[in-house]
């Protein structure tokens, strides 16, 4: 089964936020004290997760991706990921983390079969790493990016490109990938931080480009794959890779197959939304898996043409209460 959007788009993939607390304080995700975090009961329990990702995967999702908050800070979240490859529903487990817990999972993950991670690491310099994370972890993230290449895992960079704070990271993170085997993405910052930041100055999509065009003359696009948000580039005599996603500029919606759960257990059917549907409450009201099936088709509906559609029925107009911490970046 596939199952399309009002737009005749296929949507195949589901993210989840396992947690909304995080251990970094990322200054372009959350304020320095922190988020209003959730009471854990009203979290998704991971027998929810698994029963969502099961009623899912029987309407044609076939890649999961697990992210938060920090998920590797949610207790037994290995439990998680074996109840979810257990499903045998899934062609693709994934995960996002900020990497500082993740080390001594690596050969369960492996076992696992769970190869993919995304890293997130906006510096390769201590201090500004520091500066952004509000926390001193740099050389903890930097062991286990290289761990995890020497283990084989396909591995992406995510950095958030802030204009006046990293700017001056971007061709160092290019050059990462010159002698190594990684997929290095620039997202464009989001104005998702817990109502910390106003008015944030967007380091456009088509900037980060330039700079890297101007001194790899060579990068050239590459074939994106079924609803990839990054456009990505190749260098010539490079072993990986380099993605720029549109984050804020949203050019890539008309390709969208993704659908966001919230740490609470909030439907998104588009980033920009403030939140459709709580499965959580539907699913504690004691519904059935066929009523299950049936929300979830008629959500998928809902699903706005793009971004800038979804922005404009928000409650809150500006949305700056949000934190990507619970939306699940
Ligand atoms: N804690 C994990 C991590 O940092 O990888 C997973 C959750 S985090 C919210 C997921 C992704 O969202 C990270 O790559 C992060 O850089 C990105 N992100 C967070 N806030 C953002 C913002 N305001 N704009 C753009 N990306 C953001
Ligand atoms: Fe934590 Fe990830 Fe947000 Fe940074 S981006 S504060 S690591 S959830």
């Amino acid at each position: 089964m596939q199952l399309k959007d009002s737009y005749d788009r296929t949507i195949d993939y589901v993210r989840i936020a396992v947690t909304d607390r995080c251990n970094l304080r990322c200054f372009y995700c959350m304020p320095l004290e922190g988020i209003q975090y959730e009471p854990k009961a009203h979290l998704l329990t991971y027998e929810e997760i698994t029963r969502l990702l099961a009623v899912l995967g029987n309407i044609g999702f076939r890649k999961v991706r697990f992210t938060g908050g920090e998920p590797f800070l949610r207790k037994d979240f290995i439990k998680l990921l074996e109840s979810t490859h257990g499903l045998n529903k899934y062609d693709a487990i994934h995960i996002t983390s900020n990497g500082t817990l993740l080390e001594k999972y690596i050969p369960k993950l492996k076992e696992l079969g769970i190869n993919k991670i995304n890293l997130s690491l906006d510096s390769l310099d201590a201090e500004r790493f520091k500066k952004i994370t509000r926390r001193n972890d740099f050389a903890k993230v930097i062991k286990v990016l290289h761990r995890l290449m020497d283990e084989g895992f396909e591995l992406k960079v995510n950095a958030v490109v802030m204009f006046g704070i990293n700017t001056q990271d971007i061709l160092p993170l290019v050059q990462f990938a010159q002698n190594h085997p990684v997929n290095i993405r620039f997202i464009e910052e989001m104005p998702f931080n817990g109502g910390y930041k106003e008015n944030i100055q967007i380091f456009k999509a088509t900037d980060i480009y330039r700079i890297i065009k101007n001194e790899y003359p060579s990068l050239s696009t590459q074939t994106s794959k079924h609803g990839e948000t990054a456009t990505n580039y190749i260098i010539n005599g490079f072993k990986g890779d380099i993605g720029i996603i549109p984050a804020f500029s949203r050019t890539f919606c008309n390709t969208c197959n993704r659908l966001r759960i919230t740490a609470k257990g909030e439907i998104k059917t588009c980033l920009y939304d403030s939140g459709v549907f709580s499965i959580r409450d539907f699913m504690r009201s004691g519904v059935s898996d066929e009523q299950l099936t049936a929300k979830f088709i008629e959500l998928v509906k809902l699903k706005p043409k793009n971004g800038f559609e979804a922005e404009k029925h928000k409650k809150n107009a500006l949305g700056r209460e949000e934190s990507m911490s619970s939306i699940g970046g």
